[in-house]
């Protein structure tokens, strides 16, 4: 009942013969490092649909990685682009300064600032080099040298931030030697308590082992930094304990370690909240954001308070960072996660709508656990969901993902896995509840043909 436009036909003849000949072309050229889950060459998008080579109109629950928060195409977004790249497309923020990116700033650090607290904006372009100048900024400030990370993080591909990637083995295979003194801490999952702990006791369970650390492996005083992901995205989507963000801020306190938020995919409106810290009651020292700032255009930023970013001039940079093309899709993209400019079915603004769509997805997918006992976990906040995959005697069940991912696939849902067996729902922002409702239609259905 649905109009046209917003509702398209899925048509899934996969792949057609257009795509096949593309991906022929792709393996023989391009990098032999990339991934291709499945047959899709993108032609074209509008709103949450993607259109592939040969016509075949797919439903986007990806996202293009929990990037596209304003969906394909926004027609505010492309204005904005095309107003600005008539102006300059580049100059060098590194030399130069622009409003554009001045104002992006000012309107980022509004998110975090706290009375009589004021924060500062290092612009770069991809989520790695949040993360570089995250750990650059951290040793700089602090003059130490030692960094503690977690199990199942990825913070990036480039050196220091594959290190810091406490996820899969083969992004660090053959590639060493990594940037010195990380080290790995498990991370507080509810459902797959570590330690030997409970769902309800794991947040303490990481404080009280990151503490046994400084007792006897690394001293507490030559910790520059830890760096956590306060939603865990590659390795599963997984919330922590209400409890585990403030009391490893106490920890960082008790021992003047700086705490690094890395919100790369959690953050920009996906949870429901700006950033995904906010669920909680804490305040870190530097927030990484990168995805989901400007729709799919690269830009990134390492946010920190201004009693951290002591580093001096000319001492951290990058050529293209904070490009004003990419900044003028930011302030866009802001502008509808903020509710200032609206879109057709989604509420006072993104940010609420991600919420409640995220919160009316959750619910049905728990219904479904009744009849589908190998969904053994529905977690999340918002449009950030994670679908957890488990054998009957409950561990997890990464075969059956696979399978579900390309029956989901194969009937008109772009899906992307995490973790172990786990499906992420990482829809653009602008999913209203009427296309979550197809989603979740495909889901089962998929999920019925297991
Ligand atoms: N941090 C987090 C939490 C991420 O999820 C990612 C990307 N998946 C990164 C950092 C790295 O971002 P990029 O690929 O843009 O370098």
């Amino acid at each position: 009942t649905l109009p046209k436009a917003r509702q398209p036909e899925l048509k899934t003849t996969l792949p057609g013969p257009k795509t096949q000949a593309i991906m022929e072309r792709d393996a023989q050229h391009l990098s032999t490092s990339y991934m291709r889950p499945y047959p899709f060459v993108p032609d074209h998008g509008k709103g949450v649909w993607l259109t592939d080579v040969d016509g075949n109109t797919m439903l986007d629950f990806f996202a293009g990685i929990a990037v596209s928060t304003t969906g394909h195409a926004h027609p505010h977004v492309v204005k904005a682009v095309q107003e600005q790249v008539t102006k300059f497309s580049h100059v060098c923020l590194t030399d130069y300064p622009q409003e554009i990116t001045t104002s992006l700033a000012e309107r980022l650090v509004k998110h975090v600032e706290k009375p009589g607290e004021k924060w500062r904006v290092f612009f770069g372009n991809s989520g790695a080099e949040a993360v570089e100048a995250a750990i650059k900024l951290a040793r700089n400030h602090t003059g130490r040298t030692h960094v503690i990370s977690t199990l199942g993080s990825f913070h990036g591909r480039t050196y220091g931030a594959i290190t810091l990637t406490g996820s899969k083995t083969k992004y660090k295979r053959g590639f060493g030697p990594l940037l010195p003194n990380v080290t790995h801490v498990p991370y507080p999952n509810p459902f797959r308590p570590p330690l030997g702990s409970t769902s309800e006791a794991c947040g303490q369970a990481v404080i009280d082992h990151i503490e046994s650390l400084f007792v006897g492996v690394i001293p507490a005083d030559e910790v520059a930094a830890i760096i956590i992901e306060p939603m865990q995205g590659e390795g599963g989507y997984i919330v922590p304990p209400a409890d585990f963000l403030p009391k490893l801020r106490a920890l960082c306190d008790k021992y003047g370690i700086v705490l690094i938020f890395d919100e790369v995919q959690a953050g920009m409106g996906r949870s429901g909240k700006m950033f995904s810290f906010q669920h909680f009651d804490v305040q870190p020292d530097i927030i990484t954001l990168a995805k989901g700032i400007a729709s799919g255009l690269p830009i990134s930023a390492m946010l920190a308070k201004e009693s951290v970013m002591t580093w001096p001039v000319g001492s951290h940079g990058s050529t293209f960072g904070g490009n004003p093309v990419a900044a003028a899709a930011a302030h866009a993209t802001l502008d509808l996660l903020e509710g200032e400019v609206g879109h057709p079915g989604c509420g006072e603004s993104l940010m609420d709508n991600a919420a409640s769509v995220g919160t009316y997805i959750m619910d049905e997918l728990r219904k479904m656990q009744a009849e589908f006992p190998f969904l053994g976990d529905v977690r999340g906040a918002g449009l950030f969901i994670g679908l957890e995959f488990v054998k009957p005697d409950g561990s997890p069940d990464g075969k059956l993902r696979d399978r579900a991912s390309m029956a989901m696939f194969e009937r008109g849902l772009l899906n992307l896995d995490c973790g172990e067996a786990v499906i992420r729902i990482s829809p653009p922002l602008i999913l209203t509840r009427e296309e979550a409702e197809t989603g979740l239609k495909i889901m089962r259905e998929a999920l019925a043909s297991l």
